[in-house]
């Protein structure tokens, strides 16, 4: 059984003041794109977590914890716990989304490792677990997990997971720059809350542009460009300069939009087409300004199952 995941890009991440509770309320439009993971869930003995660089991806796999804390192997506790049976599978995670990029990896292999994991356990003459219960366990796993299910294009109330679908043309073309060395989420939202409180700025309610949605409506990629906003990029370029470098050479090679990914370090940028992509990406890992640049296009379905003939 094998689950196929996208990673995301936010098109929108407004960050709210701080609440009781310590998180933010967040306006996140999420944009699910082409760059996949794929989680592959076995009977076994007992659980047990694989992971390896998808063919062909550069990934730093090395990032990727093995034991329970895995949030895949989190995922399959939940299900088994929810579905009364003991969670004795072996997980086995092909990665080509960055390890702590700012592209949800981690939420998405979650994401895959429940609905494989549903789909092994779940009696399919009389199921438990429909999209909504495992959008329920999601949201228990991870802001990010849900929308790993559903895909598309959503914006994502409340931490993240209150989700509702945006209708988008596409496909848009992007190109991901990744960097050495990941960036710790809660690091960037503290940094955020940092630059914030030194400056005396006080958050404001952080709703999504209107011409953000009419963009992703029309298929526009200059007016989504144009559009495209991050409040956590401050905090991540404040931990991470040399991002600014990276953005910066996108932009003068005409990227539409471009913008550190979440909490980053990953950059996106926006192409006009995909020969233009092409071109972004050629020329951004020649100049040295990235990692690694991979592309990708948007948007694509959540979490699926491939089919025997497929895998
Ligand atoms: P987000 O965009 O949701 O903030 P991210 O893309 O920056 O997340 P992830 O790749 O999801 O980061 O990983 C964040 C941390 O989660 C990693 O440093 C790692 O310790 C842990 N982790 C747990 N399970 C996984 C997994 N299956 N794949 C990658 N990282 C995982």
């Amino acid at each position: 059984m094998t689950v196929r995941v996208p990673a995301k890009v936010n098109l929108w991440l407004g960050v709210g003041p701080v609440r009781d509770d310590g998180y933010h309320d967040l306006v996140n439009v999420f944009h699910a794109v082409s760059l996949f993971d794929e989680v592959t869930a076995a009977p076994a003995d007992a659980l047990a977590v694989t992971a390896a660089a998808a063919p062909g991806a550069r990934v730093a796999i090395e990032g990727v914890p093995l034991g329970g804390d895995n949030l895949a192997a989190r995922a399959a506790r939940l299900v088994a716990a929810r579905l009364g049976v003991e969670p004795r599978v072996a997980l086995a995670i092909r990665k080509a989304i960055p390890v702590a990029g700012g592209m949800a990896g981690g939420s998405a292999d979650a994401a895959a490792a429940l609905v494989a994991c549903a789909r092994l356990w779940d009696d399919p003459a009389d199921p438990k677990l429909d999209l909504d219960a495992l959008l329920a366990l999601g949201a228990e796993l991870g802001s990010d997990v849900p929308f790993a299910l559903l895909g598309g294009t959503a914006v994502g109330l409340g931490r993240g997971e209150r989700l509702t679908p945006v209708p988008a043309a596409g496909p848009f073309h992007w190109v991901f720059a990744t960097a050495d060395g990941g960036l710790s989420t809660p690091a960037v939202y503290a940094e955020c809350d940092r630059l914030r409180s030194a400056e005396g700025v006080r958050a404001a309610w952080p709703h999504e542009p209107p011409e953000l949605a009419a963009a992703l409506a029309a298929g526009d990629a200059a007016a989504l460009g144009a559009a495209l906003g991050n409040d956590l990029q401050p905090a991540a370029l404040m931990l991470r300069p040399s991002l600014r470098r990276t953005l910066d050479a996108g932009a003068a090679l005409g990227a539409l939009g471009a913008l550190v990914s979440g909490s980053g370090p990953t950059c996106a940028f926006l192409a006009a087409d995909a020969e233009h992509a092409a071109d972004l990406a050629r020329v951004l890992a020649a100049e040295g300004v990235a990692r690694d640049t991979v592309r990708a296009h948007g948007p694509v379905p959540g979490a699926t199952v491939l089919d025997a003939a497929a895998e």
